[in-house]
């Protein structure tokens, strides 16, 4: 029987042209600067992003942590989306390691915050407050089903942020995902972003990885704490190695949003699922189940090799990614048919 996994796209196991690079990777000790494969990789993703520099962490957190660490002194108040994986999923790092204190504002069903209420929840300089020393947005929006930020929507923010003299981070987990989907090259997209973390590791489909992207200054702040949080690796090429082939070749991840596209329009002709259509725009998808399976859907299905995970309500999220085939869409489809028709 097939497996087909739709829990993440970090569920993606590296490619065999991966592997091969892996084995043949040139090496060297990354915490001196001396792995070729390293340093070609963090070249390659700061000039793909248009930046000064890049920096190998070892996690999308990682990579977000040392960004705040490397710009927020302990004091700091950041401004960030209430459905963030900064603010929700990354363990309170910013405060436990750095004494930040996140100051969360709404974000809407794309994933955007209103640059108004930037504004007026940026801290006046007074001894109350908490100084605001950053901004962030998150692109492609997970919690919202990942939606894509424009490079206006982009601007609008960072235009608040800069205009105080605070710093704007774009949490780009999934940021090619965003340039695939809007036809945009990626350095476009994160234009007004001081930092910028991306992971390798998830539609990219590297094994392990992100990168922090921003200028020389701060680049080398957040090598001294990346050193400090224990994530200063030696032959880390053999990791950068799968990172190069999978910059090589963001252009698939049109694939990964076409299969999620023709998963979302079959789906949504099952009776018991509702999918709102304007929430498919990438690789992840989202739906309701609006009949008693809910809880016995993920069971059913993985009986027939299909992966989705464990949810307590009735929303679900499925994700595409390199090893789903249209092939395993059909399969995929006629498994949920069977599901919901028994
Ligand atoms: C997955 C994710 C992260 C964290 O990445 P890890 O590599 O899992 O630590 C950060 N931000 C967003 C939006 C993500 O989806």
């Amino acid at each position: 029987m097939r497996t087909i996994d739709y829990r993440s796209d970090t569920k993606s196991l590296p490619t065999p042209e991966m592997r091969r690079a892996m084995a043949e990777a040139e090496l060297g000790d990354d915490v001196a600067g001396e792995d070729p494969t390293v340093n070609l990789l963090e070249a390659m993703a700061a000039e793909m992003l248009g930046k000064e520099a890049a920096v190998l962490v070892s996690s999308g957190t990682q990579g977000n942590l040392v960004s705040i660490l490397a710009q927020c002194q302990r004091g700091d108040e950041i401004i960030i989306g209430d459905k963030s994986h900064i603010f929700n999923a990354e363990s309170g790092g910013a405060s436990v390691l750095g004494g930040v204190a996140l100051h969360p504002l709404p974000n809407d069903d794309r994933g955007m915050i209103d640059p108004a209420a930037v504004e007026k929840a940026i801290r006046p300089d007074d001894v109350h407050y908490a100084p605001t020393r950053m901004i962030a947005l998150e692109n492609t929006h997970n919690a919202a089903g990942g939606a894509v930020l424009t490079p206006e929507d982009t601007a609008s923010v960072a235009d608040v942020a800069h205009a105080n003299g605070i710093a704007f981070h774009v949490d780009g987990a999934r940021i090619f995902n965003a340039a695939v989907q809007l036809e945009t090259p990626v350095s476009e997209l994160v234009k007004d972003a001081d930092t910028v973390s991306f992971c390798l590791s998830k539609g990219l489909g590297a094994p392990v990885g992100s990168l922090l992207c921003g200028t020389n200054e701060v680049i080398q702040e957040a090598r001294r704490w990346r050193q400090m949080l224990g994530s200063g690796m030696r032959q880390a090429g053999i990791i950068a190695a799968c990172g190069i082939v999978a910059l090589e070749n963001v252009d698939r991840l049109a694939e990964d949003h076409s299969n999620a596209r023709r998963l979302a329009s079959g789906l949504a002709e099952i009776p018991g699922i509702e999918i709102e259509p304007e929430r498919l725009p990438t690789n992840l998808l989202f739906f309701e189940v609006t009949n008693d399976r809910s809880s016995e859907m993920a069971r059913r299905l993985g009986e027939r090799g299909v992966k989705v995970g464990e949810r307590a309500g009735t929303s679900w999220r499925l994700a595409t990614h390199h090893e789903i085939t249209p092939d395993d869409i059909d399969y995929t489809l006629a498994a949920f048919q069977a599901v919901f028709s028994a």
